[in-house]
């Protein structure tokens, strides 16, 4: 049995001959091809009118805070829990995050937790998909607008992912994705930013190659260089045209690990989203209370077993990076959610035999039998 690993891509002969097109195609006027092709089908597959990719979700997620206008005076509400990159981007332009807690039972902000962090300075709202679940959208819609608040989705966790007939992407004035090398779909680097707004679509374009008019060394204003590879995008349209095996396998992952696992109590995986479907990027295994078993206990005892696991993301007011930045607030869902929940082995490659070792060592930690006879997905 190789080695499991917690991320990683799943590429083809397929990602190969697109690659190798498109570094025969340099210059010229071919030389955006490929990012234009995969913008065009990504954002009709979200039911989205404009598409931008970008260096990252990072850049991504800064680039829609520039367009919005998001700055200094600005309060941005952010998940207590997330990647710091949902949060990065808000500091960089100068306004100040503030932290709303998490659900229990799907791990994202709700329409209670964002309310309760509403300012008169309130400027926007970060919802982050996390591992691939999602929040109930529709009172947090229904929330932004009655309070005249720009709500974002930050959608890098859940490619794939779908709520009432919505496809994760599709909320919010804008979303984002990654295609980080760890992510569903991989482009090495990279990232889209989603958009329907025509205006906000044409700032954010602007902004992105140094506010220069196409095609001229005029500049109209002081933007980024966030422009794209073409050859990264070639990896990223090649792998898109395989979104359903992709997103297929990540669903068989977390549904082995839940059929090795059904016959155990008070353990918590990735929910399904309301009237919908979960991508799973990362399948997550949150402890029940009555295994007396934390997320740092945990992580050692499957270290000792060989086996790798990792935290669940870390509440971001107790790193040193956010000691002195952000608005701070108890929030102690995040808390004890984290205290409780480790990712498990996720990557496109795991097979059947991995995760039978990786849920046999689960079984023996909280004192359960070995796997069922039969148990095969
Ligand atoms: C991976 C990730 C990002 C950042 O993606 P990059 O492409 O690495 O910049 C942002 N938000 C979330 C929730 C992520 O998981």
């Amino acid at each position: 049995m190789t080695e499991m690993d917690m991320a990683g891509p799943w590429v083809t002969e397929h990602e190969e001959q697109a690659v190798l097109d498109a570094m025969r195609h340099w210059y010229g006027r071919d030389a955006y091809h490929y990012c234009e092709a995969f913008e065009t089908e990504f954002a009709r597959w979200h039911d989205r009118a404009h598409a931008l990719m970008t260096p990252s979700c990072t850049t991504a997620i800064h680039l829609l805070l520039a367009g919005l206008g998001v700055g200094p005076g600005d309060e941005v509400i952010v998940p207590e829990c997330t990647w710091i990159a949902s949060v990065a981007p808000v500091v960089w332009q100068g306004a100040v995050p503030v932290f709303a807690d998490i659900d229990p039972a799907h791990w994202c902000v709700t329409a209670e937790t964002i309310a309760a962090r509403i300012t008169p300075r309130t400027k926007a709202v970060i919802v982050v998909d996390l591992y691939g679940n999602m929040p109930d959208y529709r009172p947090i819609e229904a929330l932004c607008r009655e309070r005249g608040i720009t709500l974002v989705e930050d959608a890098a966790e859940a490619l794939g992912s779908a709520s009432r007939g919505r496809r994760a992407g599709k909320y919010g004035t804008g979303s984002v994705f990654s295609f980080h090398r760890t992510k569903t779909l991989t482009t090495g680097e990279g990232g889209m930013l989603l958009l329907d707004d025509e205006s906000l679509f044409e700032r954010c374009k602007l902004l992105r190659d140094h506010g220069r008019q196409p095609g001229e060394y005029y500049n109209l204003v002081v933007g980024f260089k966030y422009m794209p590879s073409n050859v990264q995008a070639a990896l990223g349209y090649a792998q898109f045209q395989r979104i359903d095996e992709l997103v297929a396998k990540k669903r068989w992952i977390l549904e082995s690990y839940r059929r090795k696992l059904a016959d155990l109590p008070d353990l918590q995986l990735n929910p399904e989203p309301v009237d919908g479907v979960n991508g799973v990027w990362c399948t997550t295994l949150v402890f029940g209370r009555s295994h007396g078993l934390n997320r740092d206990r945990a992580l050692a005892e499957l270290t000792r077993r060989g086996l790798p696991a990792r935290p669940f993301f870390h509440p971001l007011t107790t790193l040193p990076a956010f000691a002195a930045v952000g608005v701070h607030h108890d929030n102690p869902v995040a808390h004890d959610v984290s205290g409780r929940g480790i990712n498990l082995p996720s990557a496109l490659n795991l097979d059947e035999a991995q995760i039978d070792a990786f849920c046999a060592a689960l079984r023996d930690m909280v004192g359960a039998g070995p796997l069922p006879p039969h148990s095969g997905v």
